[in-house]
């Protein structure tokens, strides 16, 4: 086992299900083991307010709660968790080097990327205008201040179904607005959303432009199927039309999928030795909590034997 004096066998970057998990795994197979979480560890989870298909919880569990309790246990078993971020990463010679945010350097023998994903923006300019004047990307941090208000929801998966559920607990009116005449939220959820009035669920629409003084006062819509305008009065709207891989920090040193994932086999590996991926980073198809959790399983125990072998892959 390396001494940990800032040099690793195994950094894990992410703080998700897959992160911990990987730690987890990693330090109870005698590993010294880094898991650099970024300032708020936790990952989506921490905006999931109610999760019901994480095994082992008889209630649904807030999503901060079951992410403070992977925390406490990585911790516990021995793993060194650091609130701060990895910004540079050297992978072109073992061990591998990486900078953080805090200016302090590391090596890795091996290396887990479990950054998970970021939100992803309309991209509409009145958007960027709007952002935390009305127009937000997480309804669990900012639902809070729109007390009374009307609200919308933009999109049609169990983000946008999830946001809106949580959104009627302050606010007067929640509009879901999704593109499609068919939500892609989960029954459950779709279910929930069609039993509360204070639901309106708008199908067939896109966003065209938020619009207000200084602070938003309206979205206008269009119908994607007949053409028609309108305009919806809102004080708030909540992007939630899914994520994208966080990759910042390994493109143009790991193959990516053409959909910008980080391509990695069965076994996580990735196009660099002793280089592995977890995760929604990696994750094309499930993006569930439980499988980024298999995931980071499965990239520590192939971290595990690569570091056994003595790095001597080529
Ligand atoms: P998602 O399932 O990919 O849904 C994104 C939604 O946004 C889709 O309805 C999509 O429309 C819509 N959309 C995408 N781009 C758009 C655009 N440019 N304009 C308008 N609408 C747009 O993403 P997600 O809801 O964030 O969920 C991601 C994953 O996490 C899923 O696997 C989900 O099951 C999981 N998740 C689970 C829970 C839970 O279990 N509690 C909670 C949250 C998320 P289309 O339907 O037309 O594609």
């Amino acid at each position: 086992m390396t001494e940990p004096n800032n040099n690793y066998d195994l950094v894990i970057i992410g703080s998700g299900p897959a992160g911990f998990t990987a730690a987890i795994y990693a330090v109870r197979g005698g590993a010294s083991t880094a898991l650099f979480g970024g300032v708020a560890p936790g990952g989506q989870l921490l905006q999931t307010m109610e999760i019901e298909n994480y095994p082992g919880f008889v209630d649904p569990v807030v999503g901060a709660d079951l992410m403070q309790k992977m925390l406490k246990q990585t911790e516990r078993l021995g793993a060194k968790v650091f609130q701060d971020s990895i910004t540079e990463a050297d992978l072109s010679a073992r061990p591998f080097k990486l900078k953080s945010s805090s200016g302090r350097d590391y090596t890795a023998r091996a290396l887990i990327i479990a950054t998970g994903a970021q939100a992803r923006w309309l991209g509409l300019p009145s958007e960027e205008k709007y952002k935390g004047k009305g127009v937000s990307g997480c309804a669990t941090c900012d639902g809070f201040f729109f007390r009374g208000k009307d609200v919308a929801v933009i999109g049609g998966g169990d983000s946008a179904a999830e946001d809106a559920l949580f959104l009627t607990k302050f606010a007067n009116k929640v509009y879901l607005v999704h593109r499609r005449d068919k939500l892609r939220a989960t029954f459950r959820l779709v279910e929930k959303l069609k039993a509360n009035p204070k639901v309106e669920i708008i199908y067939d629409h896109i966003p065209e432009e938020f619009t207000g003084e200084a602070k938003l006062t309206a979205v206008n819509l269009k119908n994607v199927k007949t053409g028609e305008k309108r305009s919806l009065a809102v004080g708030g709207a909540f992007i939630a039309i899914g994520h994208s891989p966080a990759t910042g920090l390994v493109k143009g040193k790991l193959k990516l999928t053409e959909d910008g994932y980080i391509a990695a086999d069965d076994r996580t590996a990735t196009s660099v030795p002793g280089v592995y991926a977890a995760g929604d980073v990696m994750d094309t198809r499930y993006k569930q909590a439980v499988v980024a959790a298999g995931a980071g399983c499965k990239a520590a125990l192939e971290a595990l034997a690569f570091i056994e072998e003595g790095d001597v892959h080529s």
